[in-house]
């Protein structure tokens, strides 16, 4: 079989994912992304075990776990600081054979791109459309000109414009009800010894080490759509938890003023198809969900690994993503339901049904919680080992 090329629009987790997928499996790949930099700001991100075995099958778990935190434990407390359950990673290890690693964006995406040849990442190329031709190779039309291959991967995010322009009739990302705030605080003395995630009232804050004494901070709060950032998004969040159980206050008092990014959460309606000809989604494009889970980028890494093990070996390329959509979209649709069932949880505002979540968390033991969870956490790679 000649080499067979692909575009990947995007160069996110998701985009560089698929592109080290493929490269592997021979092809040849370029990314487009239209920042200046292939890089990601400000913020850390959790890495389950279906991720870290996605990672295996892109040659990257090693490398991951190097660069990320491993926390021995962590989990639930309420809005007073008690805990409400505590999840052990060696648990999780010992049930899914990795464990849960915490490391910074920028890390991963310089892991991931120093797994490609430079010849075939063109940042500050923004894509404008791709156009499908009868029988042709699609067409991805970019700020640099065009390109023309065998295959087109719409990994351009929440926003894409893959989506848009193949798929005019899909619904547009819907709010989830709730802003989050994400910010790394500078290197502390005695970082906190666990992570955790508090559930308030409309509000939630998470905390969770990362290598080298800084941790990882997350918030949300229930607000309007489009409510307009403050002048000082830190000062309003240490005046919005000024009274939380510590260490909040403190590890807000240690990230740099403006160190602060603030997103409304947005989730994907369900598409009928991941698929159009020789075009496919993945990530976020195909099925941004909330982040209640943090499994947004570990499904996109999944979704490279399928793609790729369903393009191998054959050359029918449409075939192929008709199978990837059949292996992706139920998962990972599912999952976005999932992960906005427990946003609505852990945003509950009324006393009464916050007391009632409360002590459901409570009452339920670990080993149930873990369980629960096996059917996002025990996913393994297409023909690949555990
Ligand atoms: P993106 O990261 O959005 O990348 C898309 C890329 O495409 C960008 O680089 C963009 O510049 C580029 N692009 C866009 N349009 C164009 C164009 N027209 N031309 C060229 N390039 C273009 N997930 C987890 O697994 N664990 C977590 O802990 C976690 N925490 C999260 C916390 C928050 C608050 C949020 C909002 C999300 C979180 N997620 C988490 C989800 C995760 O961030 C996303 O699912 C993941 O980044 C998606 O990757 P992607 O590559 O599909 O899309």
């Amino acid at each position: 079989m000649p080499q067979r090329t692909a575009t990947v629009v995007g160069g996110g987790i998701g985009g560089l994912a698929a592109a080290i997928a493929l490269h592997r499996k021979g092809w040849r790949v370029e990314v487009l992304e239209r920042a200046p930099r292939f890089t990601e700001i400000g913020a850390g991100i959790s890495l389950w075990p279906n991720a870290l075995r996605a990672l295996r099958a892109l040659g990257l778990d090693d490398t991951v776990r190097t660069l990320g935190s491993i926390e021995a434990t962590g989990g639930l407390r309420d809005r007073k600081g008690r805990w409400l359950s505590r999840t052990d990673n060696t648990e999780l290890r010992r049930r899914y054979g990795q464990p849960l690693v915490v490391l910074h964006r920028a890390d991963l995406l310089r892991a991931l791109t120093e797994a490609l040849p430079a010849d075939g990442l063109r940042s500050g190329s923004a894509v404008s459309a791709v156009r499908e031709e009868d029988g042709a190779r699609p067409v991805v039309e970019h700020s640099a000109g065009e390109s023309r291959s065998d295959l087109v991967i719409g990994a351009d995010g929440l926003r894409s414009t893959v989506r848009r322009t193949l798929w005019p009739d899909a619904a547009e990302p819907r709010y989830a009800g709730y802003t989050a705030w994400r910010m790394v605080t500078e290197p502390l003395a005695e970082p906190p010894a666990e992570g955790a995630a508090i559930w308030g009232r409309g509000e939630r804050f998470g905390y969770t080490a990362l290598p080298d004494g800084r941790m990882y901070c997350f918030a949300t709060a229930s607000l309007p759509p489009g409510t307009a950032p403050t002048a000082s998004e830190h000062a309003a969040l240490r005046h919005r938890f000024a009274s939380w159980p510590d260490p909040v206050p403190a590890l807000l008092a240690a990230v740099p003023a403006d160190a602060v990014l603030r997103h409304d959460l947005y989730a994907l309606p369900p598409l009928p198809s991941f698929v159009r000809g020789r075009v496919a989604l993945l990530g976020d494009a195909a099925h941004a969900m909330t982040p209640n889970l943090g499994q947004g980028a570990c499904q996109a890494l999944e979704d490279a690994v399928t793609l790729a093990h369903c393009l191998d070996g054959t050359p029918d390329t449409t075939a192929a993503l008709r199978s990837y959509d059949l292996a992706r979209r139920p998962r990972t649709q599912a999952i976005t339901r999932r992960s906005a069932r427990l946003g609505a949880l852990g945003q509950l505002s009324w006393p009464p049904a916050a007391l009632l979540r409360d002590t459901a968390a409570r009452l339920t033991p670990t080993w149930a919680t873990l369980r629960a969870m096996t059917p996002v956490l025990g996913w393994t790679a297409p023909g690949g080992e555990r």
